[in-house]
């Protein structure tokens, strides 16, 4: 659409586009597959012609999916966000979840921006720390999860034992729609659990395209894949044993999760994926505000922003502003209103941020995810809103920090500065901002999900408040909130942990290792501890 076309704001517009959106992030440890499922379910959707336009990897032209890494010359991606792509009548949002060493708190705030969630695992390595922690932020806000087994066509474990992995660790019940039928490298398909049959895939020259696909009738597929065909039939009726019938409440309470089987890098099993996330995925509701009314899809647009990527470098200050739009039809050009500050943001410069390629965007909708540039009045958790009535939704959440380390100026005479500078990036979100009576004169500490948030810090405290920062990294790894604040005076913790106040006044202490935090226990009947559970 270009800007001269009229665009239809009724009401009703906004009701239908919205209930065409599905809009999802992928949960993931590095290397599960990630980049090339999302280049997968592109190429599903024929967005692209040719698989690799997307991928960054193996030589391929590297475009957009390789979101995660960051830029070499810049010090972080100025580029990700989310991929829109239109499959049948939906419409995808898939927003991205920086993993490797992009892994931060900006990470886990992409999931309040998100309606569903697909869990990858990795067949061989079944859940693993990442995903974990991605999971427990989803569980905690009640994202509703579905579950692709990918790297079906490698060697892996059994499809019984990685269930069972998933009931036992983290109690959500697997409810398995499809079943592998071979394995490793005569994976040739899956076993429909819905009616019995055999999808078989035909593999394609280096996975390029779209796997062909045909479904066929069990007779057929005994005589066709033998053994392969029988032992799926058997271990299939294990899972209907044990239970693992699909039932979408139990999606819908985030206490089963549909599970599929597949392989990304030969798009196996994608298709099915993709058409599940349509049937299944919850559609954009009414998000509640502060004032606990919700606001209805055809209210007047009203959007948060849940990520802001500034530039590192000085002269090309570029501020973008994630957001996700929760009412309304928005459109470039608007005036809108930040809730936060009242003071109000022109949207001239509205894009749509697809790796490193941008698009103007003109229009979008409940689900949809717009990028703001020059965007540096707005701050991770802002409400924007247009018309009346004004809405405020609540501010985003913060994370248990796993990295600490304290921060000096290392000039004194930009110490008034380097104070600004640091309320500034507790503000916005950029590192937790903590103090310990132990570091005495308000010398800050800086707290983190990952280590790249120290660098951005550090970068952005000399480019904008023009402080050189030393970081003194500390050894810690566990927090904990304090059970009762009072026992802080009475419990020594010696040189096993330390405690801080956090910038919004939570009481933390921290623990070199789970040893040290056992000490602790042992010594000390009664200390109160509690987990910071993810979101608080
Ligand atoms: P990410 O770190 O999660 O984004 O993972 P990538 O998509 O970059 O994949 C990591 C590695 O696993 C790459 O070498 C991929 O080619 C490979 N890979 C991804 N999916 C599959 C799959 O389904 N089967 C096999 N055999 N390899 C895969």
């Amino acid at each position: 659409m270009t800007a001269t076309t009229p665009v239809d704001t009724s009401s009703s517009t906004a009701f239908r586009e919205a209930s065409r959106r599905r809009t999802f992030a992928v949960i993931s440890h590095p290397d599960a597959g990630k980049s090339t499922l999302t280049e997968a379910l592109a190429l599903h959707a024929k967005v692209i012609s040719e698989a690799g336009a997307v991928h960054g990897k193996a030589g391929r032209r590297g475009v957009v999916s390789d979101w995660m890494e960051m830029e070499q010359s810049r010090g972080i991606s100025i580029t990700s966000a989310a991929l829109q792509f239109a499959y049948g009548d939906a419409v995808i949002n898939l927003l991205d979840t920086p993993g490797h060493a992009d892994f931060s708190e900006d990470t886990y705030r992409v999931l309040s921006a998100v309606d569903c969630a697909v869990m990858l695992l990795d067949a061989a390595k079944g859940l693993e720390p990442q995903t974990l922690k991605l999971f427990d932020v989803c569980r905690h806000r009640g994202i509703p999860v579905i579950t692709f087994i990918n790297k079906w066509d490698r060697p892996g474990r059994d499809a019984l034992d990685l269930c069972e992995e998933i009931k036992q660790r983290i109690d959500l019940e697997p409810m398995p729609l499809t079943w592998p039928v071979g394995e490793a490298g005569r994976f040739r398909g899956v076993l429909d659990r819905a009616d019995g049959s055999f999808i078989r895939y035909t593999r394609t020259a280096g996975g390029a395209t779209a796997a062909p696909e045909e479904r066929i009738e069990p007779a057929r597929a005994l005589d066709e894949e033998g053994e392969d065909w029988t032992h799926a039939v058997e271990s299939a009726e294990l899972i209907d044993i044990s239970g693992g019938e699909f039932d979408v409440a139990k999606f819908f309470d985030a206490t089963g999760t549909p599970v599929l089987f597949g392989s990304g890098v030969l798009n196996f099993g994608v298709r099915h994926l993709l058409d599940l996330i349509v049937a299944l995925a919850p559609r954009p509701t009414p998000r509640i505000g502060v004032d606990g009314t919700s606001r209805s899809l055809d209210a007047p647009f009203s959007g948060f922003v849940f990520k802001v990527q500034t530039g590192m470098d000085k002269a090309h200050r570029d501020q973008v502003a994630f957001a996700r739009v929760c009412s309304g039809v928005f459109e470039r050009g608007m005036v809108v209103t930040n809730a936060t500050t009242g003071k109000p943001f022109a949207t001239k410069y509205a894009q749509q941020v697809f790796g490193r390629e941008r698009t103007t965007l003109d229009v979008a909708y409940p689900g949809d995810v717009i990028g703001l540039i020059n965007a540096s009045a707005l701050r991770v958790g802002d409400t924007l809103h247009a018309g009346k009535p004004a809405v405020r939704f609540p501010g985003l959440p913060s994370f248990a920090p796993e990295h600490f380390a304290v921060a000096y100026p290392a000039d004194l005479s930009r110490a008034k500065q380097f104070r600004k500078g640091v309320d500034q990036l507790a503000q916005e979100g950029v590192v937790q901002v903590l103090s310990s009576e132990r570091r005495g004169d308000g010398t800050p500490v800086f707290g983190a999900v990952g280590p790249m948030q120290f660098e951005v810090a550090v970068h952005r405290l000399l480019a904008e408040f023009g402080c050189q920062v030393k970081l003194d990294h500390l050894p810690y790894k566990m927090v904990r909130k304090l059970g009762d604040p009072k026992q802080r005076a009475t419990t020594n913790l010696g040189n096993r942990g330390e405690y801080f106040t956090r910038a919004d006044g939570t009481e933390l202490v921290v623990f070199t290792d789970q040893t040290a935090l056992n000490v602790t226990l042992r010594l000390n009947e009664g200390f109160l501890l509690e987990p910071l559970v993810a979101g608080t």
